[in-house]
């Protein structure tokens, strides 16, 4: 059973590259974080480490999808004109 907080739409939180984690202002004066990981797995909980409040995460999951992007090698075929 839990209370959410509030829910925070995931633009509204800020990422940190090196931790790969969202944060966003909790009023104890920490923060909610969440990392990246986190929502590609579909979780949808920011916590908070100083306290017990928890707030929900508004994203569009498709965005976190797992899934490789396999770039196409990008061969560029000469064709050679003969006359
Ligand atoms: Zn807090």
């Amino acid at each position: 059973m839990s209370v959410f907080h509030d829910e925070v739409e995931i633009e509204d939180f800020e990422y940190d590259e090196d931790t790969e984690t969202y944060y966003f202002p909790c009023p104890c004066g920490d923060r909610f974080a969440i990392t990246k990981e986190d929502l590609e797995n579909g979780e949808e909980v920011a916590t908070c480490p100083s306290c017990s409040l928890i707030v929900k995460v508004i994203y569009d999951k498709d965005l976190f999808q797992v899934g490789e992007i396999i770039e196409a090698p990008s061969h560029a075929k000469l064709e050679v004109a003969q006359s």
